[in-house]
Order: C-alpha cells, then sequence, then structure tokens
C-alpha cells in the first residue's frame, strides 16, 4: 500500500494520542505485509505461488475475511469486480512503464488466470486453494479500506475515539472532533483544477474515491485507468470518478471501485441494496460534469448538516 498516510486525532493527553497513532501505524504494516502485492513476501504472493499445484493453504484471520468479503462481491457484481484480476492488472502496471499497449495474445493468457470461480476456500481449516495455474489474487480495491478500519479500531481501543486516518484518499471517520457533530470532507472535482461541489459531513463511517485521476496511462491518445473492466481486460477509458459513503472503509473502498466497472445506472442501483450506504458518480464529458448519485447521498452525505459544525 504505496500511498500516503495522514491521521488526525484528538485526546487531551498527547502522550496517549502518540501511542495510540504509533499502534495504529504499526497495525498498517503489519497489513501491508499480507496485502502487499509488490513484495514478493507479502502472505498473497506466497499464496499465490502456490495456484495450480492442488495445495490448499492455512492463511491468517486477515486475508480470510478480505478474500471472503471480496469474493461477495464479485459473485455479486458477476465479475465486474474481481479479487483475482491480478494477472490482467499486471500487464496494465507494464504498459504504463512502456506506454505500449500489450498485445492480444498477453490479454488473452492473462484472462485464463482470471475468474473468482476458481478460488476454493475451506472454512473448517481456513484454507485457500487457487485452483487455476498462474493465478493472482489483487486486493488493490480494498486493502487500503480494510487498512484504514483496522487503524482506526485500534486507536478506539487505545482510548483515542475522535480520529480521521486518510490512505491515499480514502477515508475512515472515527467520532467527531470535541464540540462537532461531524467531520467535514471535500469530495475533489473531477475536472482538474475545478474546486470541489460535494461534502461529506459525517462520522463514524467510510467514505472512499475511485477514478483514474492518479493512476493512467496514454496510449495512441486514448487514456486507461488503472481500474479493468475485467470482463474485456480493458482498462476504463471513461474519465469517472466514484465515491462512496459506507459503514466502514472496507465497504466503501470495494463498492467505489466496484461500481466504476459497473456504471452509475446498474452500479447505483446496487449500491442501494446496501444499508446506510450511498454513491456520487462524477463523469467528464469534454467539458462538462455529468453527476448521478444514488437516492440516499443527499441524507448520509450530510449535505443538510449544519455546515459550521
Ligand atoms: P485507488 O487505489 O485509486 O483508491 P481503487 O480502490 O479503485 O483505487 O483500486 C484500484 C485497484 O484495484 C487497481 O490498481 C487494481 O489493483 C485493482 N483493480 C483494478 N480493476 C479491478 C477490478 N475490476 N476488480 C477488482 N480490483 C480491481
Ligand atoms: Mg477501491
Amino acid at each position: 500500500m504505496a500511498a500516503p498516510l495522514r491521521i488526525i486525532c484528538y485526546h487531551p493527553d498527547g502522550v496517549v494520542a502518540d501511542r495510540a497513532m504509533a499502534r495504529a501505524i504499526a497495525r498498517i504494516h503489519q497489513l501491508n505485509a499480507v496485502f502487499n502485492d509488490y513484495d514478493p513476501t507479502s502472505e498473497v504472493r506466497r499464496l499465490c505461488e502456490t495456484a495450480g499445484t492442488g495445495k490448499k493453504v492455512q492463511v491468517s484471520d486477515d486475508l480470510w475475511r478480505l478474500l471472503a468479503l471480496s469474493l461477495k462481491i464479485s459473485e455479486q457484481t458477476s465479475g465486474a469486480f474481481d479479487v483475482t484480476i491480478g494477472p490482467i492488472v499486471r500487464l496494465w502496471r507494464r504498459a504504463r512503464m512502456s506506454r505500449e499497449m500489450p498485445p492480444a495474445w498477453r490479454f488473452d493468457q492473462a484472462r485464463q488466470a482470471v475468474g473468482y470461480q476458481w478460488v476454493r476456500l475451506y472454512p473448517e481449516e481456513r484454507a485457500v486453494e487457487l485452483l487455476r495455474s498462474g493465478m493472482r489474487l489483487d486486493f488493490g480495491a480494498v486493502a487500503k479500506g480494510y487498512a484504514i478500519d483496522a487503524a482506526l479500531q485500534v486507536m478506539r481501543e487505545e482510548g483515542v475515539p475522535s480520529a480521521l486516518i486518510d490512505l491515499g484518499g480514502d477515508l475512515g471517520l472515527g467520532d467527531p472532533p470535541p464540540d462537532r457533530h461531524h467531520w467535514t470532507v471535500a469530495v475533489a472535482a473531477v475536472k482538474p483544477g475545478e474546486p470541489p461541489s460535494y461534502f461529506v459531513r459525517r462520522a463514524r463511517c467510510g467514505v472512499a474515491t475511485s477514478g483514474d485521476r492518479y493512476r493512467f496511462v496514454v496510449i495512441g491518445g486514448k487514456r486507461y485507468s488503472h481500474i479493468v473492466d475485467p470482463r474485456t481486460g480493458v482498462g476504463l477509458t471513461d474519465q469517472s470518478e466514484v465515491t462512496v459513503i459506507a459503514p466502514n472503509a472496507t465497504l466503501a473502498d470495494a463498492l467505489a471501485t466496484a461500481v466504476s466497472v459497473l456504471g452509475p445506472e446498474k452500479g447505483l442501483a446496487w449500491v442501494e441494496t446496501f444499508p446506510d450506504t450511498a454513491a456520487l458518480y462524477l463523469r467528464l464529458v469534454g467539458d462538462h460534469t455529468e453527476v448521478h448519485t444514488s437516492k440516499r447521498w443527499k441524507e448520509l452525505s450530510g449535505e443538510t448538516a449544519d455546515a459550521q459544525l
């Protein structure tokens, strides 16, 4: 998780606050050692080495929990979100460096090893088997949210519940600052240089944004996002930004990526099936920002809350 981390917290005793932050950061490092896809010694990478060998591997509680949730989201979206997207993401990572479109045969080869239905879970042993060789799990769409929730929980356990954790633009909001009813978060405009027009005024929830603002590649004049449509293997080409508010940051992160792939019609209707969850979908069309919101966005973003508090 090579993302900048920011923690804001309030506590009358600075020593308590410092200790809580140090422990929260240690917890994030611990999760990085589980989910980091760039580190060949991470737990996920070691698991992927067993793909197609017929071996099942016992995994940590963290990996088990996040994999189970990711598979559920993969099923619910019929694979628009797919936690086994790794081989295709790797192709695009190389394309970002070389600025060349990978040849079609490479996409075909990568797609052979993608499919959430090829992950078998053994709940009694908390073991996982990857049925096809070359499979690679990718938690890039959810691990930040999970790390944020875990870190917020540590802050709470350490007696510092009034905290905000920002990991690369995904947020976990704990209890509000003293004498306030909520935190105020601005949603960046999708058009570069434009000031934000949407705000979230909330506490005790997760807020995640997915988009191609920072990670994309331009090939042949076309801009491809780091979010990939698993059905085609191609990076999304519409310039969109999806913000999700959910009861926790893990779910917000997962849904923001999934809705990016599903698009506004299907995606927002699906978001509405989750309790206390809402989404804002911004898409840049030429010079104009197209805005779509799920039904409860206004209410759950606290748009009606007192801006002064
Ligand atoms: P950000 O890192 O900008 O917050 P996301 O949370 O949307 O973005 O995660 C994007 C990452 O998710 C990609 O870099 C990749 O690792 C992974 N990913 C890309 N496409 C998909 C997909 N269709 N399903 C699941 N994960 C994906
Ligand atoms: Mg995400």
